[in-house]
């Protein structure tokens, strides 16, 4: 089978998310095209798509100004696999709590932008995830807590009794960077389960 996988690139760490794609599609066995999106007309022809971390302000302002915002909404609307990392979480959600930041709406949870960040900026966890059988090395980076989710939305993973990955439809989004380390089974979860 041949898969097309976008990777949003406006803003934040691209590059670990293309390898991680790549990983998980040799894994699952699958023939698997990685575009770098950074302008409007690519998502269409895009099988599944990857928000990755970065500044959710500065990537939610290049969503909309790139167009590409509404692109990300009708893919999520006509059930496509989207999976989105720390400030892409952000970016997806209801409600940021900031008005900088321009969400898609496309996953009903509310978040703290910074809200790990202010205790411990950076960490790195075993985390048991629904789903997968051994718990996963979730490395989080000024994370982003997840603070109320909607009756639409699973929770896979809490830390410290806080959500921080949770699946909504054809939507995973994690407050951790599960694209830093060599453990592609996040990604296969939650990009390729549905070809599978
Ligand atoms: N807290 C950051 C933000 O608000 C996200 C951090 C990250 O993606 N590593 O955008």
């Amino acid at each position: 089978m041949t898969l097309t996988a976008g990777v949003i690139a406006v803003q934040g760490d691209v590059s670990e998310h293309v390898a991680a794609l790549e990983r998980s599609a040799t894994a699952c066995g699958v023939d698997l095209t990685v575009q770098r999106v950074r302008t409007a007309g690519t998502v269409p022809s895009c099988d599944m798509l990857v928000l990755p971390g970065g500044e959710s302000t500065t990537i939610s302002d290049l969503l909309v100004t790139e167009k590409i915002a509404s692109e990300i909404v009708g893919h999520v609307e006509a059930g496509n696999p989207l999976l989105a990392t720390c400030a892409g979480l952000i970016v997806v959600s209801r409600d940021p709590r900031d008005e900088r930041v321009h969400t898609l709406d496309c996953l009903d949870i509310s978040v703290d932008r910074n809200a790990f960040g202010r205790q411990r900026d950076s960490f790195e966890a075993p985390l048991p995830i629904r789903g997968l059988e051994r718990p996963f090395p979730a490395v989080f980076i000024r994370a982003p807590l997840i603070d109320s989710v909607g009756p639409s939305v699973e929770v896979l993973a809490a830390w410290e009794d806080r959500p921080v990955a949770v699946r909504s439809g054809s939507v995973v989004a994690t407050s951790f960077h599960p694209e830093l380390t060599h453990d592609s089974r996040l990604h296969e979860l939650a990009l390729f389960e549905q070809f599978s």
